[in-house]
């Protein structure tokens, strides 16, 4: 078997361009634009690229973008007064405080201050309490698009056994959330683990989020399995040049999977598009009108 491969560019293109209808929706029956905010501290050039390129996908379905570049010396209590202007904005819908943040700043201090209706990251411990008590919550972007991708090729997980590997409060946990919410029966491994490739064999579809190269094996995958590789990994080829992988072998799980996302091209294209995604359903939910169908 050769799986089918999970096409994440084209996927996000089509979530950007509901979202872009639904702006445009917004805009004519409530007569409002949603904006969406995102503070960059500091230098570091990979979150530099991200905040330009979600500066300029909120702009292309829309949106209002606020973009806030603050130098590295930035204080902590700066960054709260920011966090605490933008929380009372009427026309920021969405924050998102780019990670990391410089040493110095206590991020979780600083995630905890944003205002839960506008946490677009889904990171705040009221949008986690809400998602794990099944309440309308915004959920973290990378898992949110996961699921998209996994409903691409099968539309209702219904009773799927789904394991996910890792455990992070980022990805491993509210994805393993999302996949409950799609009544899976969802196991979560982790590094201590026992059998891990046994317990994967299992799973009808699996999420690999762990952040090591290749690590999930073609021979751990059941045949016909979704496979959902989280992982960015940027591993040197033997000619010196830099190769981005996932967690999964890919060649070898693709020999048995049924479908499986690539790296890059899978999951990745997902997470901005489902960042756009999130703004729009906390700006409804802040009028409090219902979802849109996106
Ligand atoms: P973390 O490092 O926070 O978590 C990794 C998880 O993997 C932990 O729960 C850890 O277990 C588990 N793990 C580590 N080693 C093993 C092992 N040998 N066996 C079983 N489990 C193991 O990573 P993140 O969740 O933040 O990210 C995971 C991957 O996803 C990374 O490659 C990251 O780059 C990528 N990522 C991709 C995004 C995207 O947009 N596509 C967004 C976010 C992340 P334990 O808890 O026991 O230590």
């Amino acid at each position: 078997m050769t799986a089918y491969r999970i096409d994440g560019k084209a996927i996000a293109a089509r979530v950007r361009a509901d979202v872009a209808a639904d702006v445009d929706r917004i805009k004519r029956e409530h007569g409002f634009q949603p904006g969406l905010a995102v503070v960059l501290v500091g230098e570091d050039p990979a979150s530099k690229v991200y905040v330009r390129n979600k500066a300029q996908q909120t702009v292309e379905v829309g949106m209002q973008s606020f973009e806030h570049k603050l130098s590295e010396d930035t204080t902590e209590a700066f960054l709260l007064d920011l966090v605490a202007k933008l929380n009372a904005d009427p026309n920021v819908h969405g924050i998102l405080v780019q990670m990391p943040l410089p040493k110095h700043i206590d991020s979780v201090k600083v995630l905890d201050s944003i205002d839960p209706a506008k946490d677009v990251d889904g990171f705040h411990p009221m949008n986690v309490g809400k998602l794990s008590i099944g309440e309308r919550a915004l959920a973290p972007c990378t898992p949110v698009g996961s699921i998209i991708l996994a409903k691409s090729v099968k539309h209702d997980l219904s009773g799927l056994e789904a394991v996910v590997v890792g455990r992070s409060n980022i990805v491993g946990k509210p994805m393993a959330q999302l996949l409950l919410r799609e009544n899976c029966t969802v196991t979560i491994c982790h590094s201590r683990t026992r059998d891990l490739p046994g317990v994967v064999k299992r799973a009808d579809l699996v999420v690999a989020a762990i952040g090591k190269p290749e690590f999930v094996k073609g021979d751990w995958i059941k045949p016909g399995a979704i496979v959902i590789d989280v992982g960015i990994n940027r591993i040197l080829k033997p000619d010196g040049k830099g190769k981005l992988v996932g967690d999964v072998a890919y060649a070898e799980a693709a020999e048995v999977a049924s479908a499986i996302t690539p790296v890059p091209g899978g999951v990745g294209p997902m997470t901005i598009a489902c960042l756009l995604k999130n703004t729009v359903e906390a700006a409804l939910m802040q009028k409090g009108l219902p979802a849109q169908a996106a």
